[in-house]
């Protein structure tokens, strides 16, 4: 028999235009059977004959659609959940850093590699990179390597110098550098194909290991009141397969506490493909999503493509990762063969291309309601119509908001200047055209909490207090439409996710207060009570 369950006593946001508000919540299974008043849902469940359903009083609590975040890492995220945090986010100097590295060091055998990520050079108070000496003080016994932020440098200590071999007489790799002083000796920073062949002397753990990292960044997840996300990179590291056949198993055994849109990268696509993989295959717990591209890197690593120089690097602008014409064949290719394309691409230049690419896809090979996903799109510029041509595509942006917040100081001053800044992630101008997108963490990137992330939508309040481009912001109700009713488009899942809706999957997030009615600059002080996913309550305050 189904387990039927009644919500009562709440102030639901249904998102539902058709039905705004409701105060009870009937569940059967995992399904929405009733939305209404308490007495429609009591007697729904005296007239179903499921038996005395559990009553589950919400005490006046806010309930809104389970959130779901376009655009994070929870494979690489909880890979990275053993590794220590170095990001601006949890540190301001170097010293915080080392203090990181050292508490992890600690729960090591010497000879044991020490990782950390997101080291951000511009971020913290010293404003320069790592050396080897600055690790060599945390310990010379254990091998550390640490990311940098933007995921295309790192940074080495003396002893994972010597392990990988690098000496003042390595050369550098094609497309890398070894970073060296004066005197020629290695520094301990790595770029590019340097970082990344350096990348491949690190342990994995195995499939147990591998899964215990991941139902613990589920857990995480879950706490921040989402249900479901998308996974922007499974393929990223060689533990791929691994973490599909986790899925799988955590699903067959009703397990799974978070609904997963799995993105493939490219390079690792043509493999899976010969497996039999193919794109919206899967079940409402985990799904194979699109395959995802990059055609640049990130704004604050100087990586992202700009069609006009960086603010403080005159003559600078980066490089497109393909050529376009390479480009274009991909995607036509991909177009052909009805994959979903996800593409990454943060500054403007790398917005036009990609624009231009499926605008030729289209033509060569016209589909309906394709939904291609645009995963950043900081940059969107309007002198060449970037907005206005999305929308004749019918591409969704997913929108890097919490670079407001995170990096808008540094856009303004160091990056791309006030005026660009200014137009960072266009959400107002996107809305005022029609425009439907999402917004996302990037998680391991900024940390995982969507309420941060609606926040940073409604307020676009920098680091020290400025409000960048006022005229970008948007309400509460467009803010929360992103984690919800247009999420659920993005994956193509309108139908079963994004509102509470009878018949759709009763995926819920309860809250302390109501997003659309507190003060507006308080939104992110809004607590998580309850994450509910398939009518299982997965996380509780
Ligand atoms: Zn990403």
């Amino acid at each position: 028999m189904t387990t039927q369950k009644i919500f009562v006593n709440a102030n639901i946001v249904t998102m539902d235009p058709d039905k705004p508000t409701a105060e009870a919540i009937g569940v059967s299974g995992d399904t929405i059977s009733v939305v209404g008043t308490r007495a429609a849902a009591e007697s729904w469940a005296a007239n179903s004959g499921g038996g005395s359903p559990e009553i589950i009083d919400l005490n006046g609590a806010t309930v809104i659609p389970g959130l779901i975040d376009s655009h994070s890492h929870i494979t690489a995220g909880s890979l990275w959940g053993a590794h220590a945090n170095c990001s601006s986010v949890t540190c301001q100097s170097i010293e915080d850093v080392q203090a990181q590295i050292e508490a992890l060091a600690k729960q090591k055998e010497p000879g044991q590699w020490v990782m950390g990520f997101g080291y951000d050079d511009t971020g913290i108070a010293d404003m320069r990179h790592l050396t080897y000496a600055d690790l060599d003080a945390v310990s010379t016994e254990h091998p550390i390597f640490i990311s940098h932020v933007s995921g295309h440098l790192a940074y080495m200590n003396s002893k994972a110098l010597e392990l990988a071999e690098i000496t003042s007489a390595t050369p550098n790799p094609s497309g890398g550098e070894i970073h060296k002083d004066d005197a020629g000796e290695p520094t301990g920073l790595l770029l590019e194909n340097a970082a990344f062949d350096a990348r491949k002397l690190l342990p994995l753990p195995d499939r147990d290991g591998i899964k215990e990292l991941l139902l613990k960044k589920i857990a995480d997840y879950n706490a921040t009141g989402l249900t479901s996300t998308h996974d922007g990179g499974i393929g990223l590291s060689s533990s791929g397969p691994n973490f599909i056949s986790i899925f799988n198993e955590l699903d067959n055994a009703d397990q799974l506490n978070i609904r997963v849109y799995g993105n493939i990268i490219m390079q690792a696509w043509p493999e899976y493909k010969k497996l039999g993989f193919g794109c919206g295959q899967g079940s409402n717990y985990f799904r194979i999503g699109g395959v995802k591209w990059f055609q640049d890197g990130s704004i604050q690593g100087l990586t992202g493509a700009l069609l006009d120089d960086y603010h403080e690097k005159p003559g600078w602008r980066s490089e497109l990762i393909y050529p376009q014409e390479q480009l274009n064949e991909m995607f036509c290719e991909a177009q052909a063969a009805g994959e979903h394309i996800i593409v990454h691409g943060n500054g403007d230049a790398a917005i036009e291309s990609i624009l231009q690419a499926l605008e030729l896809a289209q033509e060569k090979h016209p589909r309906e309601d394709n939904r291609h996903m645009l995963i950043h799109c900081q940059m969107a510029n309007p002198a060449y119509n970037h907005i206005e041509r999305i929308i004749a595509l019918g591409v969704i942006p997913s929108y890097f908001i919490n670079h407001i917040y995170y990096w808008g100081d540094r856009h303004k001053d160091i990056f791309i200047g006030p005026e660009r800044a200014a137009r960072l992630n266009p959400l107002g101008s996107s809305l005022e055209k029609g425009m439907i997108f999402s917004a996302h963490s990037d998680y391991p990137i900024t940390p995982i909490d969507p309420l941060f992330t609606i926040h940073c939508a409604v307020n676009r309040l920098t680091r020290s207090g400025d409000v960048l481009g006022p005229d970008e912001r948007i309400s509460p109700l467009e803010a929360l439409k992103t984690f919800t009713t247009h999420a659920a488009l993005c994956s193509f899942e309108e139908d079963t996710k994004g509102s509470i809706e009878v018949g759709k999957l009763a995926d819920l997030t309860v809250l302390s207060d109501d997003i659309l009615t507190v003060e507006p600059t308080t939104i992110k002080d809004i607590q998580v009570l309850r994450t509910v996913v398939g009518g299982k309550t997965v996380f509780e305050a």
